[in-house]
């Protein structure tokens, strides 16, 4: 069993697992859901190490993994899944993951990348992505149906212009990928976009959520959301 991963429950049949060794600007997390019919995977780590050996799965059910957005962090281990699925905007770059999109090559050379190997002989130079291609494609209104629970998709821009979330609209359980976390949020990427960020945050101010779970730090109750979200909109309104 590797060592590589870290994991926590969270609630029942919802486990939250991350990379303790990488750099805490790449360290993810990784989302897993157990349902009635399937097993959801959220985010797949850097692919550093095999993932999928270390989630706790259910042998009897199939998974679908879902990627918020494509940066590598999100999707190093994406390629070991059968079942992938991830927004439509960055779904080609899937098949190949450039480093355009990924930004791959801001972990390479990075300094403190990791604070132990993952295998002898790692250097953070030779860091490439599996490609992963999607088989389904997803855009804001679409359903990812696990037998007893369903969650909507909802498109979230700002960070990433590929972002999106899953929203159990019955439950108020929210996967959020990067859009919002606790801790400093990144709108300053090439491809961020701060008008699309507010929108996304009035959005998710928006959602009668439960608990949310993000792309990096510890999950959040509705409130500590609430703050995040109005304090990005504080920070950002050019009329203060
Ligand atoms: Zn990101």
């Amino acid at each position: 069993m590797s060592t590589w991963y870290s994991s926590s429950v969270v609630e029942p049949g919802l486990t939250l697992v991350t990379e303790p060794a990488v750099h805490d600007y790449f360290r993810a997390n990784v989302f897993v859901l157990n349902g009635r019919d399937r097993n959801l995977v959220v985010d797949a780590g850097m692919g550093l190490v095999p993932l999928r050996p270390a989630l706790p799965l259910d042998p009897d059910r199939p998974v679908i993994a879902v990627a918020t957005h494509i940066h590598l962090d999100h999707v190093g281990g994406l390629h070991e899944f059968d079942e992938r699925a991830g927004p439509r905007v960055s779904a080609a770059g899937f098949a190949t993951m450039p480093d355009a999109l990924t930004y791959a090559g801001m972990f390479r050379g990075f300094p403190g990348a990791v604070t132990r190997p993952p295998f002898p002989g790692w250097r953070s130079e030779d860091y490439r992505l599996e490609p992963a291609p999607l088989g389904r494609a997803l855009v804001a209104g679409d359903v990812v149906d696990l037998g007893d629970r369903s969650f909507t998709v909802l498109s979230l821009p700002g960070h990433a212009p590929d972002s999106i979330g899953l929203f159990d609209e019955a439950d108020g359980l929210f996967f959020c990928g990067d859009a919002i976390y606790p801790g400093g949020l990144i709108d300053d990427l090439p491809d961020s976009d701060r008008a699309a960020y507010r929108a996304t945050m009035r959005l998710i101010l928006s959602l009668p959520i439960r608990l949310a779970c993000g792309g990096h730090g510890n999950v959040m109750d509705p409130e500590t959301v609430r703050m995040i979200a109005d304090d990005y909109l504080h920070a950002t309104d050019r009329r203060r």
